[in-house]
């Protein structure tokens, strides 16, 4: 997956083998819980209410944004939400229709399918999804060549969750088949703040109001981004500190941790540089910045990019990416007069 852990998900219900005991333990199991995004809550909450009021499963959701965001916490919730068991799977696990098939014919009424990276779904079991989302039917291949015949199965009425970090790449035919889309957006600082404080208190953390402040403003608007540096600033709290969480523990460890003031990790800052350094600012396209870092162009594009265009240091332009002077100065150069503002 475009953050290491997506791929990894089994084929199966409850369990992600991506996912750490501590990772679990710290997903909000509420809307309530749930930090921040208020408007893909609201409309959450009266798309839920709405079905339960008339005693149907939701229609099909997809939820769209970078990763770590909290699209799978979401999935969750959704289940839960709704009394409802949640299966788990995503896009690159479907390889085989046989596999979306099998998960298909094993849901009972009300279920929630999730499946992540849902836009990386091989055609033919997209092409199954699309009958099933909208009849609850599936049509099983049986045999080959001419004597093939096709056996109608039907599947439990249920609810579609998809998570994508590019709703751009879904077909048509697909998204037209979610009834509600729901746009995540980066975290600010004080609900960053709310992510940190709660997690420390179930880690049991002894996290200052002012460390929390830093790293806040240092987790790229990304909870699990948040929930990580916490984690690493801890160990250096009790390993170099006396276990406290104080803006100068937290700046000292998030600098041994190479994250710069701005929260920019080393490939963020990689890919920048190289903007600046090896194409003059650009523009220069996502699959060349790339290649010119040694990434794969889905992690530089997925991951990377739209962090450093909500920071204000990347451009997207028709004829590709440019660096502004934000992103110059950043690195301590001097913009060049034409850069772009
Ligand atoms: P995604 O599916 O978008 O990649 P996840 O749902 O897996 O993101 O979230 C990653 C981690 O971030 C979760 O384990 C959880 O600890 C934390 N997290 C995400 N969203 C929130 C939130 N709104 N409030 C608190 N913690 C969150």
């Amino acid at each position: 997956g475009v953050d290491g852990h997506l791929d990894e998900r089994a084929v199966d219900a409850g369990v992600q083998p991506g996912d750490t005991d501590v990772e679990a333990s710290l997903r909000p199991r509420s809307l309530e819980e749930f930090v921040g995004q208020p408007r893909v809550r609201e409309q959450l909450q009266l798309v839920l209410e709405g079905a339960r009021r008339r005693g149907d499963p939701p229609d099909h959701i997809l939820l769209s944004g970078p990763p770590g965001l909290g699209k799978t916490s979401l999935a969750m919730i959704i289940a839960q939400e709704m009394g409802a068991a949640i299966r788990l799977t995503s896009g690159p696990a479907l390889e085989r229709a046989g596999d979306l098939a099998a998960m298909l014919s094993n849901l009972v009424p009300g279920d929630v399918l999730f499946i992540d990276e849902i836009h990386r779904t091989a055609r033919p079991a997209e092409e199954m999804l699309y009958l099933a989302m909208e009849d609850f039917r599936v049509d099983v291949v049986v045999g080959k060549g001419p004597g093939a015949t096709s056996i109608p199965l039907d599947v439990a009425p249920f609810t579609l969750v998809g998570a994508t970090t590019r709703a751009g790449s879904l077909t048509g035919p697909l998204r037209d088949r979610f009834g509600f889309t729901g746009q995540m957006e980066f975290y600010d600082v004080p609900e960053l703040d709310r992510v940190l404080r709660r997690a420390a208190g179930i880690l049991g953390i002894d996290l200052r109001a002012d460390g929390a402040a830093e790293i806040a403003g240092r987790c790229r608007g990304t909870p699990r981004v948040a929930n990580r540096l916490l984690r690493r600033v801890r160990d250096y709290a009790e390993v170099r500190a006396d276990g406290v969480v104080t803006r100068e523990v937290a700046r000292d460890a998030l600098a041994v941790y190479d994250v710069d003031e701005l929260g920019l990790d080393r490939l963020d800052r990689a890919v920048l540089g190289a903007l600046v350094r090896s194409f003059h600012g650009g523009p220069v396209g996502v699959s060349t910045l790339a290649v010119a870092v040694g990434e794969e162009p889905g992690t530089v594009e997925e991951v990377c990019e739209p962090y450093l265009v909500r920071a204000g240091m990347i451009a997207r332009t028709p004829r590709g990416r440019v660096a502004t002077p934000l992103a110059w100065t950043h690195l301590g150069l001097t913009p060049p007069a034409d850069a772009p503002a």
